[in-house]
């Protein structure tokens, strides 16, 4: 089955400059301060597909020539929700097309033993039924994705109202995530290859946090 046919909530942003960014970022040799550069620059470039169909509403303004009704984000602006840590490299450059989103945050860690995430810290803007676009450069095993919707679906945010901006998807991870929220709409620069037996992206680009922030 095709990836387009098994993954029919996933978009893959096949952009030249995302895909020429993303060989940089995968690329081993890259340095922390590029990879920090590139992060932000691909999820702009990303952002602008998610943000597609953001709500409008319009307003009087006055050109210099005529009165007109100008179209403009409706007032209640999505919430740009990075999983911590790596996803504070994306959510950067997400913001900065929409300065006026709110910013949330959920801490997750992976347990090495058994892969699955542990919460160590949420806190969420106001729910105002907005869209919460949730921020995660690895969906990998898709425990992590999807434990991050169930936190907000326990805040009262429904998968409707729910967009999901990775940098890598692998299929095992979308397999899983669908499994649990088979409506939330996903967007990647890849969908790649498979996981190997640490549960890494093959190929991947290693571990996006300690490479965004130079630990290890
Ligand atoms: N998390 C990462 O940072 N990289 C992977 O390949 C998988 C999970």
């Amino acid at each position: 089955m095709s990836a387009a046919a098994e993954f029919p909530n996933l978009h893959v942003v096949d952009h030249p400059l995302v895909l020429h960014k993303l060989s940089h970022l995968r690329d081993e040799k890259t340095h922390s301060n590029v990879f920090r550069a590139l992060l932000r620059e691909m999820a702009l470039l990303i952002g602008y597909e998610i943000t597609r169909r953001l709500d409008m509403t319009s307003k009087r303004i006055t050109t210099p020539i005529t009165e007109m009704e100008a179209p403009v984000l409706a007032s209640v602006k999505p919430a740009i929700v990075p999983v911590l840590r790596a996803g504070l490299g994306m959510a950067e450059g997400l913001s900065e097309l929409i300065p006026t989103a709110p910013i949330g945050h959920i801490g997750l860690f992976r347990d090495p033993e058994t892969k699955r995430p542990v919460e160590y810290y949420v806190r969420l803007p106001e729910n105002k039924n907005r869209l919460f676009i949730l921020v995660d450069p690895m969906l990998a095993t898709g425990y992590s994705a999807s434990y991050a919707v169930d936190v907000l679906n326990k805040y009262g945010v429904p998968d409707a109202k729910v967009r999901f901006m990775a940098m890598v998807a692998a299929p095992e991870g979308m397999r899983a995530f669908n499994e649990a929220h088979p409506t939330v709409e996903v967007w990647a620069a890849a969908l790649d290859e498979k996981l190997n037996e640490k549960a890494y992206i093959v190929p991947g680009l290693g571990d996006a946090g300690d490479r965004l922030f130079e630990t290890s």
